[in-house]
């Protein structure tokens, strides 16, 4: 890895703003695609304007700008002549306009324009020298994912060094990926990645299973009496299906041969008791459980619920919490716990499997919500002690057709909880659009003070530019002027620190705030039942699955929930699309109608995987090319099965390179 300051023009004030979108390295640059692509209109003369579209033009200056203040926000503008056609221009808070743009000048300039009858008006147009306007025209351009700080033009200008500096040793699509000079390369690349992105995941999977596949078990357990204790003096009955499923993974914990069992179970399904009690088996049979969860939040939300249960039923087992944010002191002592074979029930993120952390006699590995098993492979290379012939259960909440499961998990042993717990009612839903608003806090307000707690969810963390979309950071100030300082606002996101997460999350789970501000890292696993309300913002920006499991954090408690898709458009397509979460809360449905409605050949559509964050590809839109990776796999694996001939080198780097590689789009 070569770090990004050695980059030119990238000093260690600049590193910090690509560190937080998770560039740390050259590397990690390259792999850093676009999330959408312009293409830049060509210059139209004034009698080819329309109206309420985004238009490029030249024009001259006519006067000097003017500059306005409104309280703290600065208005720039200026009138524009295009050939005789009048064009007001504005900008917000670029007050240095007003000296760069100089009377009698001319631009290109491009924006949305709209008639105000005796001429035309602009906001916030992009500002163009006519030659550099010329250039881009001739390409298709990248739109990164940016922060605060972070401008497009510096993104695109870093990628490119970074080409110039690596770029002979990778992959030609990794380039045309990020500067296609054609639609047709532009294609072409995009599909070649996703295959890739595809081939790793499932070669990495089946070979989780692979070659121990007969290997006898290791850790034979003997049925716990506790268990059934446990299920006994629930505080709710275990539906058939948990009972079903349970008794599936008793079956394999106890049978000739080690287990190797997803677990799919939509959002509310009950899978955390499910895997507590084999993890709780264990333990009984003087083993090691580890049970990594994706995030803090989610470890830290697993560890009290299993330790509440433990004590409430009197069960002398110890569980540990190990996550990366904790002091280097108490890791230490929570190592030598696990070390020593003190720590029964290890719980954590993947830090659970990082160096230094050696298990004594490791039984079961529990991976809940999760898809990113590089972590877990890699420590089964490189750490000895990590027993290869561990149990595995793998718990996701993302609901996949069978017909793609299939293909995705051919491999693993597939038990579904097909059933939500039947207290529950089913949450209200509601498709709006703006109009709709100031009911929405008015019903906001009621829940509020009924009690109860309500999510709102917003596409992005702060600004960014060319990103029409709401923000985590302006929403939340946005309410708390609306609800007052007696209702208190809590905001999270992914660029907070993990104690800070935990520490807004803890005050919501608490009680302590009523309005969670958030993007959609709430998606996975968060439970607090006391929340009844969720809005979403630019719902038509998120994927239906996603959307299906955000709104899986409420419906939680045995009050009615509600939740409300804010929609900026009216378009039909989008809206029948989104009226496919108020006919019905079964996320396996969702999946299926959402996969018939968007055709294969739809690319770069809205990013549908939920908790599979592939970085390109996308398990319903680009089915094919997933059964296309599947039968390469299974060729490859059948010639090779532990990828050890030369001949696969190439494979094996993509496999360490992409186990190496989290990066999730910043914006989260
Ligand atoms: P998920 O499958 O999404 O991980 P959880 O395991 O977090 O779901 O369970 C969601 C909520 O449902 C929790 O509050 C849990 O206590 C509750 N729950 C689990 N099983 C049942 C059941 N059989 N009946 C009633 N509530 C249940
Ligand atoms: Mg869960």
């Amino acid at each position: 890895m070569t770090a990004l300051t050695a980059l030119k023009g990238i000093g260690e004030k600049n590193a910090i703003l690509y560190d937080r979108i998770g560039i740390d390295s050259v590397e990690d640059c390259v792999f850093y695609f676009p999330r959408d692509y312009i293409r830049y209109e060509k210059i139209s003369l004034p009698d080819e304007f329309t109206a309420d579209r985004m238009t490029a033009f030249e024009a001259v200056i006519v006067k000097r700008p003017l500059v306005r203040y409104v309280k703290k926000l600065s208005v720039t503008s200026v009138m524009l002549s295009a050939g005789g056609t009048a064009v007001f221009a504005t900008w917000f808070n670029m007050p240095y306009l007003s000296k760069s743009l100089k009377p009698g000048t001319s631009y290109v300039f491009r924006a949305i324009l709209t008639n105000e009858g005796d001429h035309y008006h602009v906001r916030q147009p992009q500002i163009f020298q006519k030659d550099q306007y010329e250039n881009l025209l001739e390409r298709i351009n990248p739109v990164y994912s940016l922060t605060k700080g972070l401008t497009n033009q510096a993104m695109t200008k870093t990628v490119q060094k970074c080409f110039e500096m690596i770029g002979d040793d990778l992959e030609p699509e990794l380039f045309d990926i990020h500067f296609p000079k054609d639609e047709e390369t532009l294609k072409r690349a995009r599909n070649k990645l996703v295959f890739d992105e595809f081939l790793s995941f499932i070669l990495r999977l089946r070979m989780l299973k692979g070659k121990e596949d007969l290997a006898s078990n290791d850790f034979k357990m003997i049925e716990a009496a506790e268990c059934e204790r446990i299920i006994e003096r629930l505080p709710y009955r275990l539906t058939n299906a948990q009972m079903r499923v349970w008794e599936e993974i008793k079956n394999d914990l106890c049978s000739q041969r080690s287990m190797r069992r997803l677990v799919q179970g939509d959002v509310g399904s009950g899978k955390t008791v499910v895997a507590t009690l084999a993890a709780i088996t264990v333990g009984i049979n003087r083993h090691q459980c580890a049970i990594m969860a994706p995030t803090e939040i989610l470890a830290n939300q697993h560890y009290t619920f299993i330790t509440g249960l433990l004590a409430s039923n009197g069960i002398d087992l110890k569980p540990v919490l190990l996550t990366g944010s904790m002091s280097a002191l108490a890791k230490k002592n929570v190592r030598a716990m696990i070390e020593e074979g003190s720590a029964d029930i290890v719980i954590g993120t993947h830090a659970l499997f990082q160096e230094g952390v050696v298990y004594k006699d490791l039984a079961l590995v529990i991976t809940d919500e999760q898809h990113r098993f590089g972590a877990l492979q890699r420590s089964r290379l490189t750490s000895k002690n990590t027993a290869d012939n561990a149990h595995v259960l793998v718990m996701s909440a993302t609901p996949i057709p069978r017909t793609l499961a299939l293909i995705l998990y051919g491999d693993l042993d597939i038990s579904v909880i097909d059933e939500v717990p039947s207290h529950k009612l089913p949450v209200k839903n509601a498709v709006v659009n703006e109009s709709y608003r100031n009911n929405a806090y008015k019903f906001m307000e009621k829940e509020i003070s009924a009690g109860h707690q309500v999510y709102v969810i917003c596409p992005l963390i702060e600004e960014s530019e060319g990103m029409d979309a709401k923000n985590v950071t302006d929403t939340a100030r946005e309410m708390s002027a609306i609800f007052g300082e007696n209702v208190k606002i809590g905001v999270l996101h992914g660029q907070l620190k993990a104690s800070q997460k935990q520490k807004v999350m803890d005050d919501f789970a608490g009680g302590f705030t009523d309005i969670l501000v958030s993007t959609t890292v709430v998606e996975v696993g968060v439970n607090v039942p006391n929340a009844t309300v969720m809005m979403i913002e630019d719902a038509d920006r998120f994927g239906l699955a996603a959307l299906h499991q955000l709104r899986g954090r409420i419906g939680r408690g045995s009050a009615q929930s509600y939740c409300i898709f804010m929609s900026t458009t009216d378009n039909p397509d989008t809206m029948k699309r989104l009226e496919i979460l108020k006919s019905t809360n079964d996320g396996f449905k969702i999946a299926e109608e959402d996969l018939k409605m968007r055709g294969p050949g739809e690319i770069f559509g809205v990013r549908q995987s939920g908790d599979l964050h592939f970085r390109l590809a996308d398990i319903y839109s680009d089915a094919e090319i997933l059964k296309e990776a599947a039968a390469k796999a299974s060729d490859i694996l059948f010639d090779d099965p532990d990828l050890s001939k030369p001949e696969n080198a190439d494979i094996r780097a993509m496999l360490a390179r992409s186990g190496d590689l989290s990066l999730v789009s910043s914006t989260l």
